[in-house]
């Protein structure tokens, strides 16, 4: 096994330059969730050019695709998960061009070592709120898959940190139009119920339990001073690491807006989206990813006591199979992801690096479950 892994960090760096040029690539063209036509096309491209079997469109979505490298056997079947959306305005502020270029590296490598199974590369689109991964596992793509991996590119180096539990929010509150200097009795301010939803909330959060996070933007407040609006709507994500209790912490945030209509005597309707699960963590693949990150020279990091975590469509594959999603820094210090400075991190020399340890930490994993039988069960 040992030679096994030496050979895998031998062959990802004699794919150094192809899989860097291929993350810089897709940096230099960031596109939209469910709009990844490029990247999905020059993955999928480089993958058959190394002789994998290559589906595109896979679950119905234009941008997901499936390329496979069957070896001696069928079992295990390791798949390594490829994002590669980016953020409105903020291009490749979270990295996806990293965890892209990582899978299909670590994928390449394993397929040149004559493995006892199969090495699965799933192009899993729209992370960033479109759950990409979600319509995935509906539609069956993630069927006789042992294991799943990726990593994701972050400012520390962590192999156990988890994800919140997600439901997102639009609260419509609906007044009545009036002028609001001349007959301001006449009207109903929706705006005000949602300044008075976002109190109400405030309020709520010191007796909430810490994990939970609840953070809003207000997507309509009228169109001029001197109306009354008589529409007005806020948009909430909902967090906790419990998913019980967040359905339990969304009905008092509905509460929430539901008295501040009623004060203003206005009405509200809510649109509540289908949210990520949270990340069953599999403590096997992390101690194996864990061990294989030191062998490489690299000591993670102490994950945060509270918070630090976000929220992602992994949450919802670590439910249907063993999953791990650890984070590799690719910056000099503290940096926040989904910031321009982040954005050019997932492009430079560290980012490269990054990139590099990520690729062959998930090989070497890899080599882990096609040695071990019991490795990443559920
Ligand atoms: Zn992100
Ligand atoms: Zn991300």
């Amino acid at each position: 096994m040992e030679r096994l892994k030496e050979e895998v960090i031998k062959l990802i760096e004699g794919l150094r330059d192809e899989i860097i040029e291929l993350s810089d690539r897709i940096h230099k063209n960031p596109e939209l969730g469910f709009e990844e036509h490029k990247a999905c096309a020059w993955l999928t491209d480089v993958l058959s050019e190394h002789g994998f079997e290559v589906e595109r469109g896979v679950a119905g979505l234009e941008t997901a695709f499936r390329a496979t490298f069957t070896g001696s056997r069928e079992h295990p079947k390791v798949a390594l998960l490829a994002e590669y959306d980016a953020l409105p305005e903020i291009g490749h502020a979270c990295g996806h061009n990293i965890i892209a270029a990582s899978s299909v590296g670590a994928a390449i490598a394993l397929s040149k070592l004559n493995l006892p199974g199969t090495v699965v590369v799933l192009g899993t689109p729209a992370e960033e709120g479109g759950g990409g991964k979600i319509i995935m596992i509906e539609q069956g793509a993630f069927k006789g898959i042992d294991a799943a991996m990726m990593i994701h590119p972050s400012d520390q180096n962590l192999v156990s940190k988890g994800s919140l539990a997600i439901k997102e929010i639009r609260m419509k509150f609906k007044g009545k139009l009036a002028h609001a200097a001349a007959k301001p009795e006449k009207g109903i301010n929706a705006l005000d119920a949602v300044i008075q939803a976002f109190n109400n909330i405030n309020a709520l959060r010191q007796h909430l339990t810490e994990d939970v996070r609840i953070h809003g933007i207000i997507t309509h407040g009228g169109v001029k001073p001197n109306i009354v609006p008589d529409y007005a709507e806020a948009y909430f994500y909902v967090r906790a690491l419990d998913e019980n209790y967040l359905l339990e912490v969304l009905e008092k945030v509905k509460n929430c807006a539901k008295g501040a209509a009623l004060a203003q005597g206005a009405k509200v309707e809510f649109e509540v989206g289908r949210g990520y699960r949270s990340h069953k963590l599999n403590h096997a693949l992390v101690e194996a990813f864990k061990a294989n990150l030191l062998a490489l020279g690299v000591k993670p990091d102490r994950p945060p006591e509270h918070g630090g975590m976000g929220s992602s469509d992994i949450g919802d594959v670590s439910h249907v199979v063993p999953v791990i999603h650890p984070y590799i820094s690719i910056t000099e210090g503290e940096l926040p992801s989904h910031s321009r400075e982040f954005a050019e991190a997932a492009c430079s020399e560290k980012g490269h690096q990054g990139l590099l340890i990520g690729a062959k930490a998930l090989a070497m994993t890899a080599i882990d479950l096609y040695a071990s039988s019991t490795l990443g069960r559920l």
